[in-house]
């Protein structure tokens, strides 16, 4: 098994994306283009180039990681077609790097202006992705896209989304979200969304312990309901250099809640210590903790799935198998209905096979 275990056996490998931003995954040549045509000014033009620069800016703190995403968000809002277009190369983009299960995040509030309203927003993402979905299975391959709808945690529109994301449910949309910036604005300022989120039964995942600690993941836990957790990599502040874990890691490890890590990302916020040896990922998959691994932003990492599940395997020395179990772990809390979730799942066991082979 161990000399099969190399790059393109990843890349092959049907593979689970839980947690991965719409805006943040724009190809670089279409950042490029879209900068051009609404005359906003890039450091380059050369795509390795300003790719590089990406990454670069991104990285030192959440503030600066956010900042970097407003230009994204600058290229894209109030312009259905750009939206479709980038929701369309998405779909390409993760089927070329072997993911056959995504669930792509967004926030309508930014990508509604210029008359552009968040329903609009929403129409003109999921006829990008369906395009882009129907194309790559004529091409004969396997890919599922499903859309979480993403609230700002400093703004103020977030009952507006959930009740965008339920009248969706089951049309493209699986979740709610709260993203931006997590310090100082608690979940529980969207109270209301949140409650009626869970009234109404829909899964909600939310972004904590990223930029703050355990406190911000129990009140998403226990305020929002959410089921997953975007990043929660700050847990390890509940957690004794001897093992023992606090309260709210207690809460998180023993109720099975799923914790979408993103290490490349993580490193860069500096939601953990880098390099990828210092990051807690490995360390939590040993207690027992609901880990699952996912990219993010692809452009401003400068990462696919592939290659965060790559470094992991060399830097832990996870065997091919290990990897295959993270994709199973992962298909096991996507938000879709348990018969989904099998099939999902038999897919990537089959797939795994065939490679084994
Ligand atoms: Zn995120």
């Amino acid at each position: 098994m161990h000399d099969l275990f190399d790059e393109s056996a990843i890349r092959t490998l049907p593979k689970v994306v839980l947690h991965d931003h719409l805006d943040g995954g724009i190809r670089v040549s279409t950042l490029i283009e879209l900068a051009a045509a609404k005359r906003v000014a890039l450091s380059s033009q050369d795509p390795e180039e300003l790719q590089a620069w990406i990454v670069e800016e991104c990285s030192g703190s959440l503030d600066q990681y956010l900042i970097v995403s407003d230009l994204m968000v600058k290229l894209l809002t109030g312009d259905a077609e750009a939206l479709q277009r980038v929701g369309r190369e998405f779909a390409h983009d993760l089927a070329a790097d072997g993911i056959v299960y995504a669930e792509v995040r967004w926030a309508p509030e930014e990508m509604a202006t210029r008359g552009l309203t968040i329903s609009d927003a929403l129409a003109a993402v999921t006829a990008g992705l369906d395009a882009g979905v129907a194309e790559v299975s004529a091409q004969g391959r396997q890919l599922h896209i499903e859309q979480i709808l993403c609230a700002i945690r400093t703004g103020t529109r977030s009952l507006e989304i959930a009740r965008l994301a339920l009248a969706h449910r089951g049309k493209g949309v699986v979740a709610f979200d709260l993203a931006g910036a997590e310090a100082g604005h608690s979940a529980e300022d969207h109270r209301s969304a949140l409650d009626l989120l869970k009234r109404e039964g829909m899964p909600v995942t939310l972004h904590a312990g990223e930029a703050d600690g355990p406190a911000s993941i129990r009140s998403a836990v226990e305020t929002g309901g959410a089921a997953r957790i975007g990043h929660g990599v700050r847990i390890m502040e509940d957690i004794a250099d001897d093992d023992q874990l606090g309260p709210t890691a207690t809460l998180i490890r023993d109720s099975g809640i799923a914790l979408e890590i993103c290490p490349r990302s993580n490193m860069q916020t500096g939601a953990s210590a880098s390099p990828l040896v210092r990051h807690p990922f490995d360390r939590l998959q040993r207690l027992g903790f609901r880990t699952t691994v996912s990219t993010d932003n692809r452009l401003l990492s400068g990462t696919t799935l592939s290659d965060e599940l790559f470094d992991l395997a060399r830097v832990f020395g996870y065997a091919f198998e290990d990897i295959v179990q993270l994709q199973l772990a992962a298909a096991e809390v996507a938000f879709i209905s348990s018969a989904e979730r099998a099939a999902l799942r038999m897919s990537i066991r089959a797939g795994a096979s065939a490679i084994a082979r």
